[in-house]
């Protein structure tokens, strides 16, 4: 999301507090100001027509940025409540070289991901099968992959990549959200916490794919058989589409974790979003394109 001016105006009110303030008393006192109304004294002053957040205006003084775009308000970094009103701002990480980036690939700090696996990996062949106890391979390397993420206009350097899973993102998911992902197509770099989008806020159907989070309400298998599609309900405010699921083979979900029992459970996706009769879904979900995240974890989204 990149419209900077969801905020049409603010409202400006002295001696208003967020943390004391009544927000009955700010809506109705307040004076309503856009960019263009904005005075240098009311800097400070100025509150979310929705969360009655503190706002700013950028930039402060002018009427357009360095990039020519208008002025718009914008939440403060001091609260987050949650606002329809409130852009994630998320910073692309650029490198000043090839070496730069392949150095922060080793440090773990940026992932070129290549892509997500569709099939499961078969184990690796030993003499007893029986010994294997290990989980499956949850990323291999893939060959080297021209990415946009120079400083200077973009330029590509050629890196390493790697073909992962989401299950592998979710596990050690507490370092994994601080860390650069370069998704496929992509034109920059991006931390996983900010990639990571909530499906209560999806409105529409969406051909890019993208990192999904959303809590099972309910699950079931579709067939009989184990290879017949599980649809996977999850929590979302009914608007102009009445639900949104995630299929996928039922065989598949429960090797994840997902059966009939998993109401409350997180579930981490990357597709892209479709029509589903009246609803929305993800569906033709991979092996490696979904994960249940561990409960520790929760709190971090
Ligand atoms: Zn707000």
């Amino acid at each position: 999301m990149e419209d900077n001016n969801l905020i049409k105006f603010a409202y400006y009110l002295d001696d208003w507090e967020f943390e004391t303030g009544n927000k009955k008393v700010l809506k109705k006192e307040a004076e309503e100001v856009t960019t263009t109304e904005y005075l240098a004294e009311m800097k400070g002053h100025i509150f979310c027509p929705e969360c009655s957040a503190p706002l700013f205006k950028s930039p402060e003084n002018k009427e357009f940025d360095t990039n020519g775009r208008k002025a718009f308000f914008a939440h403060g970094r001091k609260y987050s409540p949650d606002c329809n009103l409130r852009v994630k701002k998320a910073e692309g990480k650029r490198y000043g070289s090839e070496e730069l980036a392949k150095k922060a690939i080793e440090d773990e700090e940026l992932v070129i991901v290549k892509g997500f696996m569709k099939a499961k990996p078969v184990p690796p062949k030993i003499d007893n099968p029986q010994e294997y106890q290990g989980d499956p391979v949850e990323d291999v390397n893939g060959r080297l992959a021209d990415v946009p993420i120079g400083r200077h206009n973009g330029e590509s350097f050629s890196l390493p990549s790697k073909i992962t899973t989401v299950r592998g993102l979710c596990r050690n998911f507490n370092k994994n959200i601080y860390k650069y992902f370069h998704l496929p197509g992509r034109k920059n770099a991006i931390q996983l916490k900010d990639l990571l989008i909530d499906i209560k806020t999806v409105q529409n159907a969406d051909v890019v794919p993208r990192l999904y989070f959303a809590k099972v309400k309910s699950s079931f298998n579709c067939g009989p058989t184990p290879q017949n599609i599980r649809q996977i309900m999850f929590e979302y405010p009914r608007g102009e589409y009445v639900d949104f699921c995630l299929k996928a083979i039922d065989l598949s979900s429960r090797e994840h974790g997902i059966d009939d029992n998993s109401k409350g459970k997180v579930v981490i996706m990357y597709g892209t979003v479709t029509e589903s009769g009246i609803g929305l879904c993800i569906e033709g979900i991979g092996w490696g394109e979904f994960a249940v995240l561990a409960e520790k974890y929760i709190e971090l989204l």
